[in-house]
């Protein structure tokens, strides 16, 4: 069950970025709902996705890594819909998290068992591995044909990006678009009303 109780917005199924820009967002009211608040969600969040092995079991460190480049991510995609240069500490991260992908398990020996291989840090090769897959998804999207198709839902205070399906369409889901009509048909009536009176 999803702590965000909207559809995912277009692009987000096919978009593991875009799912993870995603993971946060303000809803009317002002609450924010947040999928990787704790390592338990953010470890949900990866095994959901198969990035991650089902065994994982992600410690604070890296639950605060990929909260990390979600920011980032964000920032990159606010550059784009914004028609922006993003900031060069972003572009900087976002190539750290492409490039930082597992190298080869080291070559280790013990009395029991010999020479053998063993990762380094499981857990964390795991995650840079999935944070890896995730900004190769960003950097492919954003220099692909569907680039110009990112937006921001125009629904605020819904914070959520997706890719346009067709010229017209800014908000993220049904319940986003209601909201901006009904607040125009509101703001008709003030509008209305004013001016008869
Ligand atoms: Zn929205």
């Amino acid at each position: 069950m999803s702590l965000i109780p909207l559809p995912a917005a277009p692009g987000a199924d096919a978009h593991v970025s875009i799912s993870l820009l995603n993971s946060r967002v303000t809803l009317p009211g002002g609450r924010v709902a947040d999928e990787l608040d704790s390592p338990e969600a953010a470890t949900r969040w990866l095994i959901e996705r198969d990035l991650v092995p089902e065994s994982t079991e992600l410690l604070e460190y890296c639950q605060g890594r990929l909260a990390d480049l979600r920011g980032t991510l964000r920032a990159l995609f606010a550059a784009q819909v914004e028609g922006a240069e993003p900031e060069a500490a972003v572009l900087g991260d976002v190539n750290r998290a492409l490039t930082r992908v597992p190298s080869a398990p080291l070559l280790r020996h013990d009395g029991d068992r010999g020479l053998h291989r063993a990762p380094a840090h499981p857990v964390t090769k795991l995650v840079e591995h999935a944070m890896a897959q995730i900004a190769e998804d960003a950097a492919a999207l954003l220099t692909g044909e569907s680039a110009g198709t990112v937006a921001r839902c125009a629904a605020p205070p819904c914070d959520r990006f997706l890719l346009r399906t067709h010229a017209r369409r800014h908000w993220c889901s049904t319940r986003c678009g209601d909201r901006v009509r009904a607040s125009r048909a509101y703001a008709r009536r003030q509008e209305a009303s004013v001016g008869a009176g």
